[in-house]
C-alpha cells in the first residue's frame, strides 16, 4: 500500500487532501514520493517561515534532543524561561503561557479574559465579541469564537457568551460591546477569512472603544505573527497594542507550540492551578522557537520578508492587468492573496501540477504564504506558472 492508501484507510476523514504525499523538504522546496520537486508557497499554512529543515534549527533541535526533551511544568527549564524572556522583551507583553497549538493559545486567552473580571468582582463581564469571518481554532471555545458557520456547524450548542461584529466596521462593533463584554478578540489581518487587511485607523479605534468601555483587547496573531507581515507582529504596523496576544503557527517553524502573551496587570489573574498544560513549553520546542526568533530578527529575515512581499504583490498586480479573472490583490508582507472571479480550487490544483504549492481560502481567494526566505527568482517562477494556468482557465470559459 502506498502512503495515500494507508492514510485513507486509517486516518479520521477530516481532511480533503491533495493526492500528493510529501517526503522531504529543504528551504522553499518540498519533494513528493515520486521524487518530484515543488516550490512551497504555503509553508505548512504560514508555519515554516524559515523554510524546511533550516540547518541552524536542525542543529538546535538535535542538541536539545540529546540533552532534555520533556519534564513537565512541575519543574523549571532553561529554554522555556529564555523564550518567555525574549518574547516579553520584544513585545508589549510581560508574561507568557505556553501551550501546543493556536487553539490552545486562544483557549487560554478567553479563559484569562473571563477570570480577570471574575477576580475584579465583575462576574457579569464574560462575553467575548469576535469578528464575522474570523478563525480562532477548532476546540469548543475557539470554534465558538470563530465567526464562520461552516466551522461551528454540527457542534451545537456552542459555548454561551460570544457575539460577532462585522470586521473593519467600528460602528457595528460599538453596538455589540457592552457592560457584559470582557474582551474584543480579533486577527489584525484576517487569515482564513481571506487575507482581509482592515483600514489603517480601525485597530486604533477598536483600542479606544475597549479603553472607553473597560474591556480587554485580544489580538490573535497566530497567522500574522513571527514576521509573516514583514514585522515581528502585525500590530506594529498599526501602532496599537493589545492586552493579550496569541501566537502559534510559525513560532516553532513547524514544531507544535502555542503561546498566550499578556500584560502584567491582566496576567495576574492566572495563579498556580488556574490553567495548565502537560506539554506546554517543553525544552525541545522552546529551544527551537528561541532560535527561530533569533534568526528572524538577527539575520535580516524580517526586512527581507517586507521586501519580497512587496515584490510578490507588485508581480501579482502586473499579472492582474493581463488576466481579467484577478479581481484584487491584497495582503501585507508575505501574507498575500489574489481574489479571483471563479472557484480557486482548480487553479490551486493546476499550480500543483506545475510544481507550485499555493492554497485557497473562502472559495475564490488564492493565498500565498511562502517561507520568508523565498527569493525573487522563485516568485518569478510562480508568476510564469500562474500566467500559464490562468491563460488555460480563460480558454476554458
Ligand atoms: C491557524 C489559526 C488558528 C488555530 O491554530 P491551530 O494550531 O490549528 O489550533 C487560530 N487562529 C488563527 C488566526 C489561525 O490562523
Amino acid at each position: 500500500m502506498d502512503i495515500q492508501q494507508l492514510a485513507d484507510a486509517h486516518i479520521a476523514n477530516t481532511y480533503a487532501r491533495f493526492p500528493l504525499a510529501l517526503v522531504k523538504g529543504q528551504g522553499c522546496t518540498v519533494w513528493d514520493d515520486q521524487g518530484r520537486a515543488y516550490t512551497d508557497f504555503i509553508a505548512g499554512i504560514a508555519v515554516c517561515n524559515l523554510g524546511h529543515s533550516h540547518p541552524d534549527l536542525v542543529a538546535v533541535l538535535s542538541e536539545q534532543a540529546r540533552t532534555l526533551w520533556h519534564v513537565s511544568n512541575l519543574y523549571y527549564t532553561g529554554p522555556q524561561a529564555e523564550l518567555a524572556a525574549w518574547l516579553t522583551a520584544h513585545s508589549f507583553a510581560d508574561r507568557v503561557f505556553f501551550g501546543n497549538s493556536g487553539a490552545e493559545a486562544n483557549e487560554a486567552a478567553i479563559k484569562l479574559a473571563r477570570k480577570y473580571f471574575k477576580d475584579q468582582g465583575a462576574p457579569e463581564r464574560y462575553r467575548v465579541v469576535s469578528m464575522k469571518q474570523s478563525f480562532h481554532g477548532r476546540t469548543m471555545a475557539t470554534l465558538s469564537a470563530t465567526g464562520q458557520e461552516k466551522v461551528r456547524k454540527g457542534y451545537d450548542p456552542i459555548l454561551e457568551g460570544f457575539d460577532y461584529a462585522a470586521f473593519d466596521d467600528i460602528e457595528d462593533l460599538s453596538c455589540l460591546v457592552g457592560p457584559a463584554t470582557c474582551a474584543v478578540m480579533l486577527e489584525p489581518i484576517q487569515g482564513e477569512g481571506g487575507v482581509v487587511v482592515p483600514d489603517k485607523a480601525y485597530l486604533a479605534e477598536v483600542r479606544r472603544l475597549c479603553d472607553e468601555t473597560g474591556c480587554l483587547l485580544i489580538f490573535d496573531e497566530i497567522q500574522t505573527g513571527i514576521g509573516r507581515t514583514g514585522k515581528l507582529f502585525a500590530y506594529e504596523h498599526f501602532g496599537v497594542t493589545p492586552d493579550i496576544m496569541t501566537l502559534a503557527k510559525a513560532l516553532g517553524n513547524g514544531l507544535p507550540i502555542g503561546a498566550m502573551l499578556a500584560t502584567e496587570k491582566v496576567a495576574a489573574a492566572f495563579v498556580p492551578g488556574a490553567h495548565a498544560s502537560t506539554f506546554g513549553g517543553t525544552p525541545l520546542v522552546t529551544a527551537v522557537a528561541l532560535k527561530v526568533l533569533q534568526i528572524l530578527t538577527e539575520e535580516g529575515v524580517l526586512e527581507q520578508a517586507a521586501k519580497t512581499g512587496a515584490y510578490l504583490r507588485e508581480a501579482l498586480m502586473r499579472l492582474k492587468t493581463k488576466h481579467a479573472a484577478i479581481q484584487e490583490i491584497r495582503g501585507m508582507g508575505l501574507l498575500v492573496a489574489a481574489r479571483i472571479d471563479r472557484p480557486a480550487a482548480p487553479i490551486v490544483r493546476a499550480c500543483m501540477e506545475q510544481g507550485y504549492l499555493i492554497n485557497c481560502v473562502q472559495d475564490n481567494i488564492l493565498r500565498f504564504a511562502p517561507p520568508l526566505i523565498v527569493t525573487p527568482e522563485q516568485i518569478d517562477g510562480l508568476m510564469v506558472c500562474l500566467d500559464k494556468v490562468l491563460s488555460g482557465a480563460d480558454k476554458q470559459r
